[in-house]
C-alpha cells in the first residue's frame, strides 16, 4: 500500500513520507481505506458500513470494513491492523471514542489520515477530519418532537393548546459516545424552561446526564430503567406522559416496559410520547402503527458519501472542505467538521420523508423488518 501520497494536509509527522517511488500518480486501485465501524447489533452501522464500502469501492479504493460488536479492545486490535496491513487512510466510527489514543498516534506516525465518522474521537491531536450530523440539534429536534407529541407545541413551532403539568422522564445515550453529550444538551437546552416553568414535570428528579445515560447504547438496559422508574416514581397511581429517548432502539425498550405494566398499547390508549433517533425499520413500523411517536432521521447514504468525499480529499494530497471549524473540540484540538441535516419523522410524514426518499419501502414499514 501506498503510505506516502502527499499527505501534507493530514496532522502528525509529515516529515516521515520518504517513499517517493509513488510519485503522487499512484492510481486509487493502489490505495486502501481502513473502515471501523463499531458494531452489528444496530441497522445504522451495517448500512453506514455498507454505504461507506460500496462508495470507496466505486471510486475505485480497496476497502478493509470491520465491524468490532460493541467491544473496545476488539476495535483497538481491528485498527491496529489496518495500520500494520498498510492502509492509506482510516475511517473510524468509534466505540469508546476516548480509547483509540494509541492507534491514532500509531497511524499519525505512519501518516496515516484519520476520519471520525458520526461519533468524534476524543483525546487526540490525531483526528484530521470529523464528518457527522449536527448533533445538538438533533437533540433540540427530539425534544421538539417529545413537545410536539404533549400538545405543548404544534407541529410548525407555535404554541399548542396544552398546558400540561406532563409527567415526563428523560433517557440519554453512553457517556464514552460525545454525540450522546450533544443530544442530550440540545433536548435539555429546549425542555429546560417547560421544566422551569411546570409545563413539565420530572417526577422521578433524575435530570443530570450520569443518572438518565445507557451505557453502550443497549436497549436492555433502557428497558430495566424505565421499569424502575415505574416502580419506584409511578406506583402512587400517577402516570407518566412522555420519554424523551435518544435512540430507537431504547426507545422500544422503553415502550416494551410500558406496555407490560399496562400502558398502551398505543398512544390513543394512553401509552407516553415516546421520543428516537435513526429511523430503524422496527420504530418506523411503530410510528405508523401510533406506538412511537416520533424518529430523527439520519440519512446515513448521505453521511456514507461525505466521508468517501472526504477521503477522496485526503487521498489527493488536499485538505477536505469543512462547514464548521467551531463546534467540535475533542480536548485536544477542534477538528474540522462537516455537518449534514436531520429531520424529525412523525407518522404523517413517513413516506415523504423516509418512502419517497427510498430509504424505506411501503412494505418494510408495513411489516416492520
Ligand atoms: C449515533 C446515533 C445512534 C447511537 C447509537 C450515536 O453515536 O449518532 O445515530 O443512535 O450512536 O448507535
Amino acid at each position: 500500500a501506498v503510505v506516502a501520497l502527499g499527505l501534507a494536509a493530514c496532522s502528525g509527522s509529515g516529515a516521515g513520507s520518504t517513499d517517493d517511488s509513488t510519485g503522487g500518480s499512484a492510481d486509487a486501485g493502489d490505495l486502501t481505506v481502513g473502515v471501523a465501524m463499531p458494531t452489528q447489533t444496530s441497522e445504522r452501522w451495517i448500512a453506514d458500513g455498507d454505504a461507506v464500502e460500496k462508495g470507496l469501492k466505486d471510486a475505485g479504493y480497496t476497502v478493509d470494513l470491520q465491524f468490532a460488536g460493541d467491544d473496545i479492545p476488539t476495535q483497538q486490535q481491528q485498527i491496529d491492523q489496518m495500520i500494520t496491513k498498510g492502509a492509506d487512510l482510516l475511517i473510524i466510527a468509534s466505540i469508546d471514542g476516548t480509547a483509540l489514543s494509541n492507534q491514532l498516534q500509531a497511524a499519525a506516525d505512519a501518516n496515516i489520515p484519520v476520519i471520525a465518522y458520526d461519533r468524534l474521537i476524543r483525546d487526540s491531536e490525531n483526528v484530521d477530519f470529523y464528518v457527522t450530523f449536527d448533533n445538538y440539534k438533533v437533540g433540540v429536534q427530539q425534544a421538539t418532537s417529545l413537545l410536539v407529541g404533549l400538545g405543548v407545541l404544534n407541529a410548525d413551532g407555535s404554541k399548542g393548546d396544552a398546558a400540561g403539568p406532563f409527567n415526563i422522564e428523560l433517557f440519554a445515550g453512553s457517556l464514552d459516545d460525545n454525540n450522546a453529550h450533544f443530544f442530550y444538551q440540545g433536548a435539555m437546552d429546549t425542555l429546560q424552561e417547560y421544566i422551569d416553568a411546570g409545563t413539565l414535570v420530572v417526577k422521578s428528579g433524575q435530570t443530570d446526564i450520569e443518572q438518565v445515560a445507557t451505557l453502550r447504547w443497549l436497549q436492555e438496559t433502557a428497558q430495566k430503567r424505565m421499569e424502575d422508574l415505574l416502580t419506584s416514581t409511578y406506583s402512587d397511581g400517577s402516570k407518566v406522559q412522555g420519554v424523551l429517548s435518544p435512540y430507537d432502539g431504547l426507545s422500544r425498550g422503553i415502550i416494551t416496559a410500558l406496555q407490560n405494566a399496562g400502558y398502551g398499547p398505543t398512544i390513543a390508549d394512553g401509552l407516553p410520547i415516546v421520543t428516537g433517533q435513526d429511523a430503524e425499520i422496527a420504530s418506523v413500523k411503530l410510528i405508523n402503527d401510533d406506538v412511537q411517536f416520533s424518529t430523527i432521521f439520519k440519512d446515513t447514504r448521505k453521511l456514507a458519501e461525505q466521508a468517501v468525499i472526504s477521503a477522496q480529499s485526503f487521498l489527493a494530497g488536499e485538505e477536505p472542505e469543512a462547514n464548521d471549524t467551531e463546534t467540535y473540540d475533542n480536548g485536544v484540538k477542534v477538528v474540522p467538521s462537516f455537518l449534514l441535516e436531520s429531520d424529525i419523522v412523525y407518522k404523517d410524514n413517513i413516506q415523504s420523508l423516509l418512502i419517497d426518499s427510498g430509504y424505506w419501502t411501503e412494505e418494510q414499514v408495513a411489516s416492520g423488518q
